[in-house]
């Protein structure tokens, strides 16, 4: 049979970052000794306490469909974990959880956009956002902020990219790519210009709120009358190093939560039953319970920040969260390898797969051509190893 795919899938890149890890697995199947710093995953296995939360869960018999928003327990949880960590006090009619923040995203968005209507997106942006946008029909308004602006648009910015047709702005906060965090003055300078338009919905999308090296995190919805017109993104892939267990969830206004429901009941049904027990353990405990891993990611950025000072020509901004750091490589285009010019932040980043065999992804997935994405979510032995390749391909290059 010919291919009959439809025109919004062959609109559609497949997510870089996913792409890029895939490209590594494959030369290391070849026999190349890769290491990728491509993909945005904790290295750390999911704490044993909510593993065996998930156990007791199985032989508990929690293995039935589960309400479409999520386990009742699991919403109480979840409004306990806002009480306690972000001062917020929610009703669980005001959440729904989701198989990974992907879809709690995906749900808000489909929710909310018509074709026609715009959306204003913090670039640097997450790779998914932009795709997940576009399959709305909405139009991105890209809101850009370079290295030199530590990647956070000016709210005279945000004002002026305003128009009657914007209904959110979308942003993560700790940031992916960049680990750029957002604070309180930040925030409330927007909260400044949204005051005027009462109707701009604000999806913040804080995944990697456990992963800040200075806390506290500040979201968004703390601020005066932001609440109701605020929709928070989180989930248990980061902070609790759940990847695989697809587990995020939203809190928002209930007109909100009732329309992700709709779509989210005709979609994929409730989250897994047994995953959704786990997660209510996990969210109990908190942050405390993974303190550990943000220390030896912070120790992790250290190393690679001072490592990436050395380098020639290299502009980095100091990430505050997340697990990424985004420097700028600008300096380095135009030069060349074996006749080969490397032109921008694409090339520049196959020239490392290839001769480094250090796996990246190029800032032009997030919005952003002048840089590089590195994960150093990896061991310090692996960044060092890591480094070394790199520092020794850039000398390379004339
Ligand atoms: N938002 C951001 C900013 C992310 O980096 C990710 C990465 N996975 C997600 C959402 C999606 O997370 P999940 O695994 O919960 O779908
Ligand atoms: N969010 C992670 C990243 O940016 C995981 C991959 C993905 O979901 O796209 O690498």
């Amino acid at each position: 049979m010919k291919s009959i795919i439809a025109e919004r899938i062959k609109n559609m890149q497949p997510s870089a970052t996913l792409a890029m890890a895939a490209k590594s697995r494959a030369l290391a199947a070849e026999g190349i000794d890769m290491i990728s710093l491509s993909l945005g995953e904790p290295d750390f296995d999911t704490p044993d306490f909510i593993k065996q939360a998930a156990k007791e869960a199985l032989d508990a018999g929690y293995t039935k469909y589960t309400p479409v928003a999520g386990l009742l327990e699991l919403r109480e949880a979840i409004v306990e974990k806002f009480k306690r960590d972000n001062g917020l006090t929610y009703t669980t009619d005001q959440i729904i959880v989701s198989n990974g923040a992907k879809q709690s995203l995906y749900n808000i968005l489909n929710s909310i956009l018509n074709p026609g209507d715009e959306i204003i997106l913090f670039a640097p942006y997450w790779v998914s956002y932009y795709e997940m946008i576009k399959l709305t029909g909405a139009t991105l308004i890209i809101l850009s902020a370079g290295v030199e602006e530590g990647y956070k648009p000016s709210a005279e910015a945000l004002s002026a990219a305003i128009t009657p047709k914007t209904k959110a702005i979308l942003y993560s906060s700790p940031s992916n790519p960049t680990g750029a965090v957002l604070t309180k003055d930040e925030l409330q300078a927007y909260v400044q210009v949204l005051r005027e338009y009462p109707d701009i919905l604000v999806i913040s999308d804080e995944i990697y709120e456990y992963i800040l090296f200075n806390p506290p995190h500040v979201s968004i919805a703390q601020l005066e009358g932001m609440q109701e017109r605020t929709a928070v993104i989180n989930g248990f892939s980061k902070g609790f190093a759940m990847t695989g267990w697809r587990l995020g969830y939203m809190a928002g206004p209930e007109w909100l939560v009732k329309a992700c429901s709709k779509m989210q009941s005709q979609v994929t049904s409730g989250a897994t039953s047994f995953g959704q027990k786990a997660a209510v353990t996990a969210l109990q405990r908190g942050a405390k319970s993974t303190r550990y891993m943000v220390e030896e990611f912070e120790q992790r950025r250290k190393f690679m920040l001072d490592t990436l000072k050395t380098i020639p020509s290299v502009h980095c901004n100091q990430p505050e969260g997340a697990f990424y750091l985004f420097p700028d490589f600008s300096a380095y285009f135009g030069r060349s390898f074996n006749g080969q010019t490397v032109k921008d932040a694409d090339d520049l980043t196959m020239y490392l797969l290839e001769e480094a065999h250090v796996a990246l992804v190029s800032g032009s997935a997030f919005g952003e051509k002048r840089c590089i994405r590195f994960s150093y979510a990896a061991s310090l032995e692996t960044l060092k190893e890591a480094m070394r390749r790199i520092e020794n391909a850039l000398s390379r290059l004339t």
